[in-house]
């Protein structure tokens, strides 16, 4: 069964009544050479376990439970769970559940398959909700090898950008803190049915084992970030100013300086380290005011 033959898509969403779903990001993709790829290096142990989320019809779904130990898959759209039971029939190490990712107590689902051995994560994102399901999986502390993730390809460069460089974001300086993100390749829009309006890449990203950045306080670090990037064309004391309300322009001042920066120095530049040594400064300077 080739689930990326555009033919056959179209002649099981028939079967089973369905449509494209645009609210749900539903672009499926129609190369079976990019979904072997994907398969291939989204991660380097057999014995791992997968979780995937938006298996679609389950074209990559298939690959993987090929590939490695067992497979999770997490799909919100309920009209897909027959096509998969269909798909997927001959896999007994697939497991489909119908669910929101983001309502997903990941931990609890995932406990049995890290308690024997690795997982990783694969998944060809829908774009409308990107970001939230990256953080909620670097949120969660789960201690997964890989995150591999095909998502649009500006998003992509601004992950994988060098922190510190033009093009980074806050994702990119928070994303540096939890792993380190590699771009695999690009996959173009017409790759994909219905074909969205832009190219997509495949990013790979390895998780940190021990992170290098150790900050005092992570709250005070991703509040650090966050007030850097939400005022990018403030300078860096001016762009803390609007977030650490508790400390005085003077104090923060002072902070940026004692890190070695000049006082109009914009936030953007820093790097993780750099963020982490801030916000370390900031978090006593909080401290020792209370
Ligand atoms: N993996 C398939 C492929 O590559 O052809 C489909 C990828 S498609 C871009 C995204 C998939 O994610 C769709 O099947 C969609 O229904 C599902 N999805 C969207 N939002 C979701 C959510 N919040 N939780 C779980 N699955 C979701």
């Amino acid at each position: 069964m080739n689930l990326c033959d555009v033919k056959t898509i179209k002649q099981l969403m028939a079967m089973f009544s369905l449509n494209f779903r645009k609210e749900f990001g539903q672009n499926f993709l129609t190369n079976i050479s990019v979904v072997e790829d994907i398969a291939d290096n989204c991660c380097d142990d057999s014995e791992t376990t997968i979780l995937e989320i938006g298996p679609g019809v389950g074209s990559l779904t298939r690959e993987l439970a090929a590939r490695y130990k067992h497979v999770v898959a997490i799909e919100i759209d309920h009209g897909l769970i027959p096509v998969l039971k269909y798909t997927l029939d001959e896999f007994k190490n697939v497991t489909v559940i119908n669910e929101d990712v983001m309502k997903l107590d990941l931990g609890e689902v995932l406990a049995p398959y890290f308690e024997s051995g690795k997982v990783s994560v694969c998944a060809n994102l829908p774009y409308y909700i990107t970001t939230p399901i990256l953080m909620k999986l670097l949120e969660s502390g789960l201690p997964f090898e890989y995150i591999t993730i095909m998502i649009q390809s500006e998003v992509a460069d601004r992950l994988c950008t060098a922190p510190g460089s033009k093009d980074c974001g806050a994702i990119t300086a928070v994303l540096n803190y939890y792993g380190a993100p590699e771009k695999l390749f690009k996959v173009g829009a017409h790759n994909f049915i219905p074909a969205p309006k832009v190219d997509s890449s495949v990013v790979r990203i390895k998780l940190h084992k021990d992170k290098p950045c150790k900050p005092h306080d992570e709250a005070t670090l991703f509040r650090t970030i966050r007030a850097a990037f939400e005022q990018r064309r403030k300078t860096l004391p001016n762009a803390l100013s609007a977030v650490f309300g508790e400390l005085t322009k003077e104090e923060l001042t002072a902070a940026v300086t004692e890190c070695g920066h000049p006082e109009n120095i914009r936030g953007e530049k820093l790097s993780t380290e750099q963020f982490t040594a801030l916000s370390d400064v900031l978090y006593e300077k909080i401290q020792n005011k209370q």
